[in-house]
C-alpha cells in the first residue's frame, strides 16, 4: 500500500483557518481594528464598501513594520506579541495567535502599505489567495493601511451565505462599536460607503460613550467603580429607567477585550432586581481589570467567551459594586450642578407677595358620567354582604354549557339577553387564563397568547386596508435608538406608517413619534417600538418570511399585556370575541397553543 497521508498546502491551511476566524466581514474588522490598538495607534479610520463585501479599509497610525515584518504578518503562527509559551498566560494584547491576518488573506484580495516611523518609504504587498503578486516600496504615511477587497472571492459558499447588507452592515457597527467603547483614548473615523458615520474624539469612557449612543446618555449613566485584590471594577451602569426592552446595550469587557458572559451578566440582572421589571435588561459598560494568569482567553477562536479562575468572586464583587451604584443613585439621585438651573427664593421686592387662590370642585372628574357623587372624603363605603358561598354555588349550576368553538360570534354577541350565564362562565384566573366550562369539559384560553393572534391578524388585515386610524400624540415624543436599530428601523418604516404609526427620522440616532395606530395607543410608545425592533431582528434570524409577515409577527409579539389588574368581564367577551373571528384561533402565530381544553373524563379521572 502506498502512503496517503500529506501536509495541507498552506493556503488551503489557511483557507481552512479562516473559517474559524472570519465568519463574516465583521470578523475581519474586529481584527483589523484590534491590530491597530495592537500597534498602538491613536487614529483609527475604517472604511467599508457594500457592506464589507467590496472593501474593508482600516488605516492605522501604529508602530507599522518593517519591509521583513510585513511579509511575515501573512505566515501563520506569525506574531509578534508571544514568543515563548508561558507568555500565552500573560496577554495584554487584542491578538497573540498569528492567524489573523493570513486568514483573511486567503479568502480576499489584501493590499497592504505599512511604514515605520523611522522609514522613508512604506512597503506596499499585494496578495490575491494567500499568493504575494507584488510587493514594492512606496511613498505612504507612517503607520499601517490594511485594505480587503472582495472577500470571500474564492470561497463562494460562504460569500453565499452572507446575511442582507443591513444585517452585515449592523455586525460591523457593532463590532467597531466595542472597539471604540474600550479605547476612547484613541480616534476614530468610520465611513459607511463613503459617509462619515462615526467621528469619535479622544475623550474620557463617558464622553465616548455620549458621542456613540447620543447626547442624552449624559443623564442616563452612573459610574461604577471598586477595587479589590483580585479585580477592579469600573465603567457605567444604565439608571434603571433608561434600561431598555432589548439586550443591545450589554457591554463587559476584560483588559479591554471585550466578552459575552452569561454567568456575570446574571450578576449584572440581579443587581437591578426590583428596579426594573423582568422584560427589561440593564445597561452596562463594564471594565475589569484582572490579572492575566487568572484569565483563560483561550477557550474560543473568537474570543468573546473566557473563563475566570474566580468566577464566583467576580459575580459577588459585580453584584455589589452595581448594586451600591443602584443604592447610592436611589437616595439621592444625582443633581447635576452644572446644568440645573439655580433656584431663586427672592420674590420681587416692591410688591408683597399675594398667595394665589385657585378655585377648583374636587370632585370634577371629566370621565365621571354620573352626578351627585358625594365628596371623596366623606363618603361612607357601602358595606355589602359577603355574598353566601351557596348561592354562588347555584349560580354557578345555572349555568349553561357553551361551546365557544361550535357557536362562537352569535351566541357572544347575544349575551346581553342572558347576563346571568355568561358572567359566571368566564373567570380570569392566574393573571393570564381565561376559564370557562364547555361542553367537553374546561375551556382554557392563554389571553397573552389570545392577544397575540388577534393583533398579528389585525395588523395582517391592516396592511390591506390602506387608511389605517392614527392616534395623534398629545405631546410628540422623541425616542432616541442604539445605533444598529436606526437602519432596522428605516427598513420598515414605510409598513410601519401604513399601519397608523406615524415616525419621522430626527437626528442621527433619534425619532419623532407623532402618532400611533389607534389600536395600540394604549401602549407605551417607546416600548413598543424598541420591542418591535427587538423582535423583528431576532425574528430575522430564525426564519425567513415576507417582511409584512415578519412584521406582524413582532407587533404581535411585543404588545404588552397589562397583567395587573384582572380582565373584566367585558374584556374577556371582547378577547374570546376577537380571538375566534381569526382564521386559526388555536395556534398563536409563533405556533403555541392559546387554547386548551380539559376534557371531562380527564377530570373525572382526577377526582377517581
Ligand atoms: P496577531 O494579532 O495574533 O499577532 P495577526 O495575524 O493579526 O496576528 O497579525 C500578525 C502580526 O502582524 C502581528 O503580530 C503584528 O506584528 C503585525 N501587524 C498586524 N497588523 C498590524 C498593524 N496594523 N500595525 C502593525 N503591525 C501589525
Ligand atoms: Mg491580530
Amino acid at each position: 500500500m502506498t502512503d496517503i497521508i500529506r501536509l495541507l498546502p498552506d493556503n488551503v491551511a489557511n483557507q481552512i483557518a479562516a473559517g474559524e476566524v472570519i465568519q463574516r466581514p465583521a470578523s475581519a474588522v474586529k481584527e483589523l481594528l484590534e491590530n491597530s490598538l495592537d500597534a498602538g495607534a491613536t487614529e483609527i479610520r475604517l472604511i467599508i464598501k457594500d457592506a464589507g463585501k467590496t472593501l474593508i479599509q482600516v488605516i492605522d497610525n501604529g508602530s507599522g513594520m518593517s519591509v521583513m515584518d510585513a511579509r511575515m504578518s501573512l505566515e501563520r503562527h506569525a506574531t509578534s506579541k508571544i514568543s515563548k509559551a508561558d507568555d500565552l498566560f500573560a496577554i495584554r494584547t487584542m491578538g497573540f495567535r498569528g492567524e489573523a491576518l493570513p486568514s483573511i488573506a486567503a479568502i480576499s484580495m489584501l493590499e497592504m502599505k505599512t511604514r515605520l516611523h523611522d522609514s522613508e518609504l512604506a512597503t506596499l504587498l499585494e496578495v490575491e489567495g494567500s499568493i504575494v503578486k507584488n510587493q514594492y516600496p512606496v511613498a505612504a504615511p507612517a503607520g499601517t493601511s490594511i485594505s480587503i477587497k472582495n472577500l470571500f472571492f474564492n470561497v463562494p459558499a460562504r460569500r453565499s451565505f452572507l446575511k442582507s447588507d443591513r444585517i452585515e452592515s449592523n455586525h460591523i457597527l457593532e463590532e467597531f462599536i466595542r472597539v471604540a467603547i474600550a479605547s476612547p483614548s484613541v480616534r476614530f473615523e468610520y465611513y459607511d460607503d463613503s459617509t462619515l458615520k462615526y467621528k469619535l474624539e479622544i475623550g474620557n469612557l463617558k464622553q465616548r460613550l455620549v458621542a456613540i449612543f447620543g447626547e442624552n446618555y449624559k443623564e442616563r449613566l452612573l459610574p461604577v467603580e471598586q477595587k479589590t485584590d483580585i479585580a477592579n471594577i469600573s465603567g457605567y451602569i444604565v439608571k434603571p429607567e433608561y434600561c431598555r426592552k432589548s439586550r443591545g446595550e450589554q457591554y463587559f469587557y476584560v483588559n479591554k477585550r471585550y466578552i459575552r458572559h452569561s454567568y456575570l451578566n446574571h450578576a449584572a440582572q440581579t443587581a437591578y432586581e426590583e428596579l426594573i421589571s423582568s422584560d427589561t435588561y440593564p445597561g452596562y459598560f463594564i471594565f475589569f481589570e484582572i490579572d492575566p494568569t487568572r484569565i483563560d482567553i483561550n477557550i474560543h477562536p473568537t474570543k468573546t467567551e473566557v473563563n475566570f479562575l474566580d468566577n464566583q468572586h467576580l459575580y459577588a464583587f459585580l453584584r455589589s459594586s452595581v448594586k451600591k451604584t443602584l443604592g447610592m443613585f436611589s437616595i439621592g439621585p444625582s443633581l447635576d450642578f452644572d446644568t440645573e438651573p439655580a433656584f431663586n427664593f427672592n420674590h420681587p421686592s416692591d410688591k408683597a407677595p399675594v398667595q394665589p387662590h385657585i378655585q377648583i370642585n374636587p370632585d370634577y372628574n371629566p370621565f365621571d358620567a354620573r352626578t351627585n357623587r358625594p365628596q371623596a372624603g366623606t363618603s361612607q363605603r357601602k358595606t355589602e354582604p359577603l355574598p353566601n358561598w351557596k348561592s354562588l354555588y347555584d349560580e354557578i349550576k345555572k349555568v349553561e354549557s357553551i361551546s365557544y368553538a361550535e357557536l362562537p360570534l352569535t351566541h357572544i354577541d347575544s349575551e346581553k339577553e342572558n347576563p346571568v350565564e355568561v358572567t359566571t362562565s368566564l373567570l380570569f384566573i392566574l393573571g393570564r387564563y381565561i376559564a370557562s366550562p364547555v361542553k367537553s369539559g374546561l375551556m382554557l384560553i392563554d389571553v397573552f397568547r389570545a392577544r397575540e393572534r388577534i393583533v398579528h391578524d389585525q395588523i395582517l388585515a391592516g396592511f390591506e386596508n390602506q387608511n389605517n386610524p392614527i392616534q395623534q400624540q398629545m405631546f410628540p415624543l422623541t425616542i432616541d435608538f442604539q445605533p444598529t436599530d436606526i437602519e432596522t428601523l428605516n427598513e420598515i418604516l414605510p409598513e410601519l406608517s401604513l399601519l397608523g404609526f406615524s415616525l419621522e427620522n430626527f437626528g442621527t440616532n433619534s425619532f419623532i413619534v407623532r402618532g400611533m395606530p389607534t389600536k395600540l395607543a394604549d401602549e407605551n410608545a417607546r416600548n413598543l417600538i424598541e420591542r418591535i425592533l427587538q423582535n423583528y431582528k431576532s425574528g430575522l434570524l430564525e426564519v425567513k418570511l415576507d417582511r409584512r409577515a415578519m412584521l406582524a409577527r413582532s407587533i404581535s409579539k411585543s404588545v404588552s399585556y397589562k397583567s395587573n389588574k384582572p380582565l373584566e368581564l367585558r374584556e374577556m367577551e371582547e378577547i374570546i370575541e376577537a380571538l375566534f373571528r381569526c382564521n386559526a384561533p388555536e395556534v398563536s402565530p409563533t405556533g403555541k397553543p392559546v387554547i386548551r381544553i380539559v376534557a371531562q373524563d380527564d377530570l373525572e379521572t382526577m377526582f377517581a
